[in-house]
Order: C-alpha cells, then sequence, then structure tokens
C-alpha cells in the first residue's frame, strides 16, 4: 500500500464543502484521551458553542459521533415508540427518509407529500396535525435535495398548537441561513459538519428541548438503539465531574468542529449569513446571464444550495465530468424526480465566496459551449460581479 493522496478539489456541491486550512490543521492535532480534564474541557466549549449557534440557550446540545444522518436517526428513534402518530413533511430526499426511519421505530406514519422544488406547506401540515393526537411533526429547513427553504418559525408553532414536538433537520441551514431554536421553539433540531460549517463529515450536533429530553426519559420501552440512545449519551456529554465512560469520542473530529466554530463566531454569524446572501445573488445573476434558469421560486430559494436547470440538449453529467476533469470543480446531480433535470451547486461554509462564484460560472460556461450550447461567460461573470460590488 502507499499513502492516500487525494487530489485538490474545488467543493461546490451539496456537501462536503471545502474544509479551510485552519480547521485541516486542527484535525492533526495530537490525539490525547477522551476521559483527559483537557479534552472534557473541549466538550464543554463545544456544548457552549452549540448552544449559541443554534441559539438553544435552554437546550441540551451535543455533536453526536456520526454524520447528519445520526442526527436524524437520535431525533427519530428516541422521541418515536411503536405506535406513536408522526406527521412528517415530504418535500425531498430527506423527509423521504425522516418518514423511512419512524417507520422502523414502529410509528403510524402520515406523510404530507409535496412535488420538488416547493416549500412545505404549512396549512396541508396542520390539517394532517388536526387529524388526530400526534407525537412528533419533522420536517426539513433546508431541503438539500431540491433547494427549497421552508418556514420552520410557522411549522414549529403549529405543531405546539396541536401538542407535538417538533423534529427540524437543519443539516444544510445551520451557519447558511437564519437558524434560531429558540424563537421557534423547536423540540430536536439537528446539522451536520460537512455542509455550512465547513468542518469534514462525520459529526451531528443536535439540540434537545425540555420538553424533548423530558419525552425520552418518560419512555415506556427503552431506545432501540444503544449508541444514540440520549438516555445514556447525556450521562457521557452531561454534566462536569459525573463523566463515564460510553463510546469513545472521535477526538480529532471534535478538534475540527472547534475550530470551524472559532472561525464562525470570528467572522461573526450574521455577516456569514450576509456573505451566503450575497455570493447566491451573485451566482443567480450569472446563471441567468448565462442563459440558464433555477427550479426554485426566488422567494424559496437557499442561498447555499442552488439547483439550476439543464437546458435542453444538454448532457447533464457531461458537464459535470467537464467541469471536474478541467476545473477541478465538483457540482452536484439531481436526486430521485430530479435526476438529469438539474445541477445543484453548493455555495457552503467556505464555499461561499466570490472567487467560487467565478470560478463556476467560468467552468460551467465552458462546459456548455463544449457541448453546442452558447453561454456567455463574459455576460455571466458580468452579472455576478455586478452584485458582488
Ligand atoms: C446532507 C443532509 C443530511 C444527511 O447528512 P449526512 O451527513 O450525509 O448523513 C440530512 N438532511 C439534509 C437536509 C442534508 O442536506
Amino acid at each position: 500500500m502507499q499513502s492516500f493522496q487525494p487530489p485538490r478539489r474545488i467543493l461546490m456541491g451539496p456537501g462536503p464543502s471545502d474544509v479551510s486550512p485552519r480547521v485541516l490543521s486542527a484535525l492533526a492535532r495530537p490525539t490525547i484521551g477522551h476521559l483527559d480534564p483537557q479534552f472534557q474541557a473541549l466538550m464543554e466549549e463545544i456544548k457552549a458553542a452549540l448552544q449559541r449557534l443554534f441559539n438553544a440557550p435552554d437546550h441540551a446540545c451535543v455533536p453526536l459521533p456520526a454524520p447528519g444522518t445520526a442526527g436524524m436517526e437520535a431525533a427519530i428513534m428516541n422521541l418515536l415508540e411503536p405506535g406513536d402518530r408522526c406527521v412528517v413533511a415530504i418535500n425531498g430526499a430527506f423527509g423521504g427518509r425522516m418518514a423511512d426511519m419512524a417507520g422502523r421505530a414502529g410509528a403510524t406514519v402520515v406523510t404530507v407529500d409535496h412535488d420538488w422544488g416547493l416549500p412545505v406547506d404549512v396549512a396541508r401540515v396542520e390539517a394532517a396535525l388536526s387529524g388526530a393526537p400526534t407525537k412528533v411533526l419533522a420536517f426539513v429547513h433546508a431541503e438539500t435535495s431540491t433547494g427549497a427553504r421552508s418556514d420552520a418559525a410557522s411549522l414549529c408553532a403549529v405543531a405546539r398548537k396541536h401538542g407535538a414536538l417538533s423534529v427540524v433537520d437543519c443539516v444544510t441551514s445551520l451557519g447558511g441561513i437564519v437558524v434560531d431554536v429558540a424563537a421557534w421553539d423547536a423540540d430536536v433540531v439537528y446539522s451536520g459538519t460537512q455542509k455550512c460549517l465547513s468542518a469534514p463529515p462525520g459529526l451531528s450536533p443536535i439540540a434537545l428541548s425540555k420538553r424533548a429530553q423530558a419525552a425520552i426519559s418518560g419512555r415506556k420501552e427503552k431506545v432501540r438503539n444503544w449508541l444514540l440512545d440520549f438516555n445514556l449519551l447525556m450521562s457521557y456529554w452531561g454534566g462536569e465531574g459525573g463523566r463515564t465512560y460510553h463510546h469513545t469520542a472521535p477526538i480529532n473530529a471534535l478538534y475540527g468542529l472547534h475550530e470551524a466554530l472559532v472561525a464562525i463566531f470570528e467572522e461573526g454569524q450574521q455577516a456569514a449569513i450576509v456573505r451566503h446572501a450575497r455570493t447566491h445573488e451573485a451566482l443567480v445573476a450569472g446563471i441567468e446571464a448565462a442563459g440558464l434558469s433555477m427550479l426554485v421560486a426566488e422567494k424559496d430559494r437557499l442561498p447555499q444550495l442552488n439547483t439550476v436547470r439543464v437546458p435542453d440538449g444538454v448532457d447533464e453529467a457531461a458537464v459535470r465530468t467537464h467541469v471536474l476533469k478541467h476545473w477541478d470543480l465538483e457540482i452536484g446531480a439531481g436526486l430521485g424526480p430530479l435526476k438529469g433535470q438539474v445541477w445543484r451547486i453548493g455555495l457552503m461554509g467556505a464555499s461561499a465566496t466570490a472567487w467560487h462564484v467565478r470560478l463556476c460560472l467560468t467552468a460551467l460556461c465552458e462546459a456548455l459551449n463544449a457541448q453546442g450550447f452558447k453561454a456567455d461567460a463574459q455576460a455571466a461573470l458580468a452579472a455576478a460581479d455586478g452584485k458582488l460590488g
């Protein structure tokens, strides 16, 4: 065997996003024991930083030792018991995954299905909640498979009104658009590290309200998966002093998350959100000047995930291959019903810069022209620059 040397890539797909050198170097610091007092101090700092990032001062916040899907699985498996009713809004791939998990937890699952590209319809969700007593409402804030943003505040409010706990997938939203757990009064909110936080994949920050914690400690039967059982996990991540072995924390991955959090607070959360919005406006202006169009209606668009329609006669996969080969640029393909129909261009975390926008427009126009679709790269760059100032 030989050491693996990854190629240099520019990551503008649906995640992972570019990881900054400071985070990469934090990952390479010496491994210490997970019960070392210094490591425990790091864990405490990460917990407090996550409370600040989610704006969840009264929630228990920890990073789960697995990717974003682990947050989803933890939320669903801890809150639901066999026979509980669960309403799941599905407007893309990740809502579908939540419904699958809720079924595996033995819940009675009621789905509210939407065409891909639309935000979740609050009135239809409320109608589903009114049908019968419901334990959990689950939905995705930022649907990465389509680029649509849903109204988390209104959806959490209807869950509260009908006595249901809310589970909000913020894997792609956290760090890129406003996530305000306290204002939403949300119950379980989880994210991932490799989208707008720009750390490597492998951790899932999660926040649990007091209501959610009470529901979990009052379960009739044990949580069916052991690693993600909050009743056990909290003895590890819980208060100072009482920490006992549960699993071995992914120590170096937590150094990386810690450094990514330091970088976010250095920039300022609001400044980072403005940066995502500005680069998105520039990208969209360039895309439209190049003769392409966006899938999602303007008011519902996510800045960090841009779904661009593939024009007639253009080979979707050949364009992705071209930009990877000639520009070391990764963009994403469409999923499910959008397969072959769209490209998914991420502007997440460290990948949300003016340089990334200009590089992507240049590469995309070149790839389109190679297929005989006339895309004017000069016009695209001028339109983007007009927004970047
Ligand atoms: C990426 C993503 C997930 C899954 O995260 P993994 O880290 O891939 O497990 C879940 N929900 C949404 C909205 C995502 O974008």
